[in-house]
């Protein structure tokens, strides 16, 4: 393998370990929050800390961050650990900060012991108003100097769910006057009466992120915990959680923080992904427009390509946008390397060749990969009619139209050379049918002369007897705009791209009749293709992935 510069976040571990701590020591999570799916942002997320994983030989836990019941579902965590899977990824543990609950309600107690936490019964406006501003400090709490014995009594009531939700709050006593606005009296438990997804009715208080994240990477003795830049302020925070319960004998667990990943043309946020879905602008979370992981794979999208471009886009310390045909041709990499080639015409139009006799059929041979030497051959029908793509014929062709006109020749890809002869139109003036004839001596592979003369152009082709007619999804980008969740006073909503899906009925050759959900394809001359679960063996339903070639760099 290739030798590569250390990131920034290895730079950090060498200069740890440099610095004395033992190699065993080093442990790392993927802390997702179960409340929507994973997408091309977190992929990013995960390749990182499975990829610090791969090169420390460490441990990698899966954790859960489901400490609000509101948004957190068991379909969630399922599908979280699904795509973790499918990108080719094992963790060590399957932890939830759930399981530390009663861990950190203990905790809460001793630290309401120790005069570094309170009840607060305000409601969340007053709270809010004492925060102060940036500039300006912020005023106590009338119940910050509650005594520890009215404050045990009321967490204790908290917790058996004598009060309903919003009269109370446990918050930490650090300093209303800090210039870190997440440091004056934080949240650390609200009452919730929710149901959760795993520990059912046993809570009715629920600890806030900061309250439960560092506390569970110390549990997990996690030594590198590694966020996305929104945390950094909560950096200080994490740090005097961890202050108040830290065991010097214990490994000290780090936050550090690198940019998300922000990709064009798109949302990275599982809030918005969710609204997407939920407003019907996509069939569901695997939408094949969606930047989900779920989506990307129906999409076509392979482990490799999407493990490629997270790691080849690397991390950043700063925000930055990545524009999505880096994503595509990350895809299209790894399907020219892999995709059988096939015929496939997603706009067809009748071709016959009126000098190939009727009834006559004859089976082709075609490479199924020219970029994969054991990839093989397979046989193709010919036969008199036959379809084309529409755009490779024009009546009144300019001279650097090399594809099939009147009177002018192209090869039929692993068949004959044709030269177009006239066509067949409808009462509205529309092409219904080119006829044409052919070459007899001019077979592919067959080593004529004829078979060797130049032509201007090959195409594809299907034999319409043998065709199997197929659902084709086009799908163009889902917003119009390339960032559309970044402008001031409008919704991202509104830059959703009408036209992202067309539908289309094509014909692909006899061989596909057995192809498989996922199965991956190059339709020769139109781009790659895989077969969406919709799909039965009456009615093939394909995806297309991604064109040959970058038409926005055209
Ligand atoms: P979302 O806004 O989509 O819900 P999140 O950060 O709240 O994102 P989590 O489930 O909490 O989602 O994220 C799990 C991990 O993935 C976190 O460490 C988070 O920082 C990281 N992550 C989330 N989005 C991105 C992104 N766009 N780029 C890189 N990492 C990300
Ligand atoms: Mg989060
Ligand atoms: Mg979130």
């Amino acid at each position: 393998s290739e030798e590569k510069s250390l990131n920034f976040i290895e730079q950090i571990i060498e200069e740890d370990l440099k610095n004395g701590m033992p190699h065993s020591g080093l442990r790392f999570r993927f802390p997702p929050e179960p409340n929507g799916y994973l997408h091309i942002g977190h992929a990013s997320s995960i390749a990182l800390n499975f990829g610090l994983g791969e090169s420390y030989n460490a441990p990698v836990n899966l954790r859960f961050d489901d400490t609000n019941p509101e948004k957190e579902e068991q379909e969630y965590v399922d599908a979280i650990k699904r795509d973790i899977e499918w990108l080719g990824y094992k963790w060590a543990d399957e932890r939830y900060a759930s399981d530390y609950f009663q861990q950190l309600y203990d905790w809460t107690i001793e630290l309401i012991k120790k005069g570094k936490a309170y009840v607060d019964s305000q409601s969340s406006e007053e709270i809010a108003v004492q925060k102060g501003t940036p500039t300006q400090p912020g005023t106590d709490s009338p119940y910050r100097n509650r005594s520890v014995e009215e404050n045990l009594d009321l967490f204790e009531r908290m917790k058996k769910g004598e009060f309903p939700d919003g009269t109370h709050i446990v918050r930490a006593k650090i300093d209303m006057a800090s210039t870190n606005m997440l440091m004056r009296d934080p949240l650390m438990y609200r009452i919730m009466h929710k149901h959760h997804h795993r520990t059912g009715d046993d809570w009715c208080i629920y600890p806030m992120y900061d309250w439960a994240h560092g506390e569970s990477d110390y549990l997990e003795q996690i030594s590198h915990s590694l966020c996305t830049l929104e945390f950094l302020p909560h950096r200080e925070l994490y740090d005097w959680f961890l202050d108040q319960i830290f065991d010097d004998k214990k490994l000290r667990p780090k936050q550090r923080e690198f940019a998300r990943r922000n990709l064009s043309h798109t949302v990275v946020s599982k809030r918005k992904l969710l609204q997407l879905v939920n407003q019907n602008f996509v069939s569901g979370w695997d939408d094949p427009r969606m930047s989900t992981i779920s989506g990307l794979r129906r999409r076509g999208f392979t482990p490799a390509s999407l493990r490629n471009f997270a790691n080849d886009t690397g991390i950043a310390k700063r925000d930055n946008l990545i524009d999505v045909s880096r994503l595509e041709a990350a895809i299209r990499e790894d399907l020219n390397k892999i995709a059988p080639r096939v015929m496939g015409v997603i706009d067809p139009v009748k071709l016959v060749i009126t000098n190939y006799p009727e009834g006559k059929e004859e089976w082709l041979e075609a490479e199924n990969n020219q970029e994969d030497e054991n990839a093989g051959f397979r046989k193709v029908p010919f036969s008199k009619e036959l379809w084309i793509e529409r755009e490779d014929f024009m009546e009144d062709a300019p001279p650097k139209f090399f594809r099939l006109s009147i009177d002018r020749e192209v090869r039929l890809k692993n068949a004959y050379i044709i030269k177009g002869e006239k066509v067949v139109k409808d009462s509205n003036g529309n092409i219904t049918e080119i006829h044409a004839t052919y070459d007899v001596e001019s077979l592919s592979g067959s080593g004529t002369e004829a078979s060797q003369r130049k032509v201007s152009g090959t195409l594809h082709w299907v034999s319409a007897a043998h065709a199997l007619e197929a659902e084709v999804r086009l799908y163009d980008r889902l917003f119009t705009d390339e960032s559309p969740d970044t402008h001031k006073g409008k919704d991202f909503l509104e830059f959703v791209n009408p036209e992202s899906l067309k539908v289309v009925t094509g014909y692909v050759e006899p061989s596909l009749a057995t192809a498989k959900v996922e199965d991956k394809f190059q339709f020769q001359r139109i781009g790659y293709f895989t077969v969406d679960k919709d799909s039965t063996s009456d009615k093939l339903v394909f995806n297309k992935t991604v064109g040959l070639k970058d038409a926005w760099e055209e």
